[in-house]
């Protein structure tokens, strides 16, 4: 909660206020027109209904506090807290407001002045931002307990003995459906320079993510291979860190600055043509890095370079790949028909993908990779390529699944009903597999999946894994 008296780092509201009033851009506060075109993108306005909750009124409550009108308390905290920061509303909004930059200002400057935290929140918020997410090494030790847990029989112990219970649902829920840690990442286990296969089209700096890199390392693996298939040298510069995203979320500012300066370092240090993510909400924080030292002129060259080749794995393959035509893959599928696994060995040049099985997929966008990254048609130019997978459109796929980050840990109760209507839509696709491009929105998916009962009917995978398990034999 926000005082309104003196005491402490966060003085009174007033202080606050002042922050503020430094912090948001006033011009982008202003270029809202009020139109509201962004209310019906919004999932917390389509949940709720109310103003406050919606981008106009979130905008509203920030030029108040600008323009000296209001003080701002607890609900505007509460407000600014509620936002899934999934920017739904940017590419709504006709006037070009850059809401989600509104949105971290004001989430810095909050931060800065709260009294909400209770000791043990402060004391996991600087674990976290501090000791774990900027250390790979620390996270890999973290994966490798994790491992412990999961492979001991102390997670069959702990459940077994109800101990789970003791927790909040949203966290039970949670811990059943992690994938497998490890504690060694991506470069660990398979090294850090992995040389195209045919023709080389460029090389490629993979970015691993610091959670990516121990709870999913197999994505990561074959997020190198498909990119060596098609045609691209891999590097994996061991120095790379954190993206920062977390941090730029929750209002940590200065620990995203650190992380995006490291990581410009030891990417340009490795001379590549094109960083490559495949985590939609890392991907975002990387294409904004210009923006977000943009108060520091003596890295806006390096972060200008960094930005300008940070893509989505998708786009990568779909843009500057080798991939086969769509005449070729059509042959592939017909050669695709009776074989275990993908098109039998004769695609030609290029990659192509092919399921053994005719199987219906379809896809939820991560919101950072369509809203910030811009790149919803790639990963469905893929998806539709895949001999025998027939791709059906998710409706509102491009609506928010609740995960953002960890807004399904801090704001369980609206995360949950928002998952809700999304199975309602997930489960009328009757799809096998439901694809996303996040680890944070997978997880989510799976959540979804086992909560509505979908188990064993459907499975939720990152779209790099689906198509990784399609690759045709020549290419792997
Ligand atoms: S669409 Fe843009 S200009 Fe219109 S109300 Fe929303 S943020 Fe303001
Ligand atoms: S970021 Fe998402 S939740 Fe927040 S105001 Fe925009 S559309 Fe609504």
């Amino acid at each position: 909660m926000l005082e309104a008296k003196e005491g402490g780092k966060g003085g009174t509201c007033s202080e606050l206020a002042t922050t503020l009033k430094n912090a948001l851009d006033y011009d982008h506060l202003t270029n809202c027109m009020r139109c509201g075109f962004c209310l019906p993108a919004c999932p917390t306005f389509r949940e709720t209904g109310i103003e406050a909750e919606s981008p106009r009124g979130r905008i509203a409550l920030m030029k108040a506090v600008a323009d000296g009108l209001m003080d701002p308390d607890y609900a505007f905290e509460t407000q600014m807290n509620h936002c899934l920061g999934c920017r739904a509303c940017e590419p709504a909004c006709p006037a070009d407001v850059k809401y989600g930059q509104l949105l971290e200002q004001a989430r810095d400057s909050v931060e800065l002045h709260t009294k909400s935290h209770r000791w043990w929140v402060k004391l996991a918020r600087r674990t976290a931002f501090d000791g774990m997410f900027p250390h790979q090494g620390r996270m890999r030790l973290l994966g490798g307990a994790l491992r412990v847990y999961q492979q001991s029989g102390l997670r069959k112990l702990v459940r077994g003995s109800g101990l789970m219970r003791l927790f909040p649902k949203h966290m039970e829920q949670m811990e059943r459906i992690l994938p497998d840690a490890s504690y060694r990442g991506v470069a660990e286990q398979i090294g850090s320079l992995h040389r195209a296969k045919g023709e080389r089209v460029g090389t490629v700096g993979l970015f691993r993510g610091c959670i990516m890199d121990v709870l999913f390392t197999d994505t990561n693996k074959h997020t190198v291979e498909l990119l060596n298939a098609a045609g691209f040298d891999v590097v994996i510069p061991e120095t790379q860190n954190c993206c920062g995203a977390l941090h730029a979320h929750s209002g940590e500012q200065a620990g995203a600055k650190a992380l995006a300066k490291h990581n410009i370092q030891a990417f340009r240090a490795a001379g590549v043509d094109w960083i490559a993510s495949n985590a939609g909400g890392c991907g975002a924080l990387l294409v904004e890095y210009g923006h977000l030292l943009h108060d520091e002129p003596e890295w806006a060259e390096s972060a200008a370079w960094f930005a300008k080749r940070s893509l989505d794995v998708s786009k990568l393959l779909v843009e500057h790949g080798r991939l086969q035509s769509a005449a070729a893959a059509a042959v592939a599928a017909s050669q695709a028909q009776g074989t275990a696994a993908g098109c039998g060995g004769s695609c030609g040049g290029g990659i192509s993908f092919a399921s053994a099985d005719k199987v219906r997929i379809t896809y939820q966008d991560s919101c950072h990779l369509r809203n910030v990254m811009r790149s919803p048609e790639a990963p469905r130019k893929l998806m539709r390529s895949v001999a025998n997978a027939e791709f059906v459109e998710l409706y509102e796929s491009d609506r928010c699944c609740g995960s953002a980050g960890i807004y399904n840990l801090t704001q369980p109760e609206m995360a949950s009903q928002i998952l809700d209507h999304k199975m309602d839509h997930v489960k009328r696709t009757e799809a096998h597999y439901l694809l996303t491009s996040n680890p944070g929105c997978l997880l989510q998916m799976k959540l979804g999946i086992e909560k509505h009962g979908m188990s064993g009917k459907m499975e939720a995978v990152h779209l790099v894994d689906f198509l990784h398990e399609r690759l045709c034999k020549t290419e792997r």
